[in-house]
């Protein structure tokens, strides 16, 4: 770091990287609680993010603690009635949720209410600033100045800056890759999360609003031209669509979610299956707990392991099994095919995820 600079960097009770769900849940109850905040972000918002746009109905309670219910509602969204999955070869099966709560919305219309919601508190946000360096203390080094830190809050995704950084980000293995984008809505698209399972990967759309779906589409490298392929035969694409992409799909956790002042949160240290539609609940949910050991006053980096791991207890063989099903798409389409002669336990996992609490 550059000591001249150093010097003058602007001090804050805690510094976040990242304006996703984690990042700006945790500044806005921090800020909230009379904390100085500094929330970094790289992109300039509002922005797209590659993501399926479904929020779980875990989400609302977490919404409800920062009242942000009504203004989510006003926003352009889409209720859930029925998720679908489709195989290989032959009909779907479909399962009907009718008051599950899952919404979708997106993205970009998302992430900015809770920037917006986290400012409103008090939060210092910057966006279009990226972290390029941290030393212990906190400092943290942007393209747009030097700040200091009681705490640092590494809140900036799956592939966080902070947390490699640190030490503290697993090398990640040669993993497969998402695509995304926002489309046409074909006119037989309903208001069903629909999960596609294509030789070689995986997939899932969503209606986003009257005339547009979310197309997500996964796979390794080498299959994703294919998969793409097949989305778009099916989905009468004709390459005009925008697509983002983001990898990995899967990684080990994160070391040392919470030690030395230095706190990881959501995707930053720990990364679910996109199928498992959960990710956004589980950031939300990390900031809020991160803001609530800080606050404590007492051991916060042993208080937020600890309610860190509780929050996915009882879920993570979830994780494992979306994870199979992603990673080996053609035995999953198999076992489509035996659902259909039994669809209860597919039934009571889309209710265990989709109608989740
Ligand atoms: C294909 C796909 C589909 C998905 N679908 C769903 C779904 O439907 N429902 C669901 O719940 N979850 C879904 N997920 C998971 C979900 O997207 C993530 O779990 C969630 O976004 C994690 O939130 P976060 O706040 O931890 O990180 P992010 O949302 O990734 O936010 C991190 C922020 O940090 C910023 N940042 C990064 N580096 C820096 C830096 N150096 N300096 C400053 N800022 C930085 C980024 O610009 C970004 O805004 C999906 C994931 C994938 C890959």
């Amino acid at each position: 770091m550059n000591p001249a600079a150093e010097g003058s960097a602007a001090a804050y009770d805690a510094i976040i990287v990242g304006a996703g769900p984690a990042g700006s849940v945790c500044a806005a109850h921090l800020a909230q609680a009379g904390r100085r905040v500094l929330l970094i972000e790289k992109a300039r918002f509002p922005r797209d993010k590659v993501c399926g746009d479904c929020l779980n109905p875990s989400v609302w309670k977490v919404l409800d603690r920062l009242n942000l219910r009504e203004r989510l509602l006003a926003l352009p969204h889409v209720v859930v009635r029925e998720v679908s999955y489709h195989g290989h070869r032959g009909a779907p099966l479909r399962f009907p949720v009718p008051h599950s709560g899952e919404i979708v919305v997106k993205r970009r219309d998302f992430d900015a209410l809770l920037a917006r919601r986290a400012v409103e508190a008090g939060v210092e946000f910057r966006d279009g600033v990226t972290v390029t360096r941290i030393a212990n203390g906190w400092k943290v080094e942007t393209d747009g100045g030097f700040f200091h830190g009681r705490v640092l809050i590494a809140a900036d995704g799956r592939n966080s800056t902070v947390a490699r950084l640190a030490g503290r980000l697993p090398a990640s293995a040669r993993e497969r890759s998402a695509i995304q984008c926002h489309c046409r809505r074909p006119a037989w698209h309903g208001d069903a999360v629909r999960m596609l399972f294509y030789p070689g990967g995986y997939g899932g759309t969503a209606r986003v609003s009257a005339d547009e779906i979310n197309l997500c589409l996964v796979a390794r490298p080498r299959d994703l031209a294919r998969v793409r392929a097949h989305a778009e035969r099916d989905f009468g694409l004709n390459g005009e669509s925008e697509w983002r992409t983001i990898a990995p799909i899967a990684r080990s956790d994160a070391r040392d979610i919470a030690r030395d002042g230095l706190f990881l949160l959501g995707d930053a240290a720990r990364v679910v299956e996109p199928f498992t539609g959960e990710g956004i609940y589980y950031a939300m949910r990390s900031g809020e707990l991160a803001a609530e050991a800080i606050l404590s006053n007492a051991d916060a980096e042993a208080a937020y392991r600890r309610a860190h791991s509780e929050m996915y207890r009882g879920r993570l063989w979830i994780n494992r099994l979306a994870h199979a099903a992603g990673t080996h798409s053609r035995l999953a389409s198999l076992a489509l095919r035996a659902f259909r002669a039994w669809p209860a336990p597919l039934a009571a996992l889309t209710a265990k995820v989709v109608a989740r609490t």
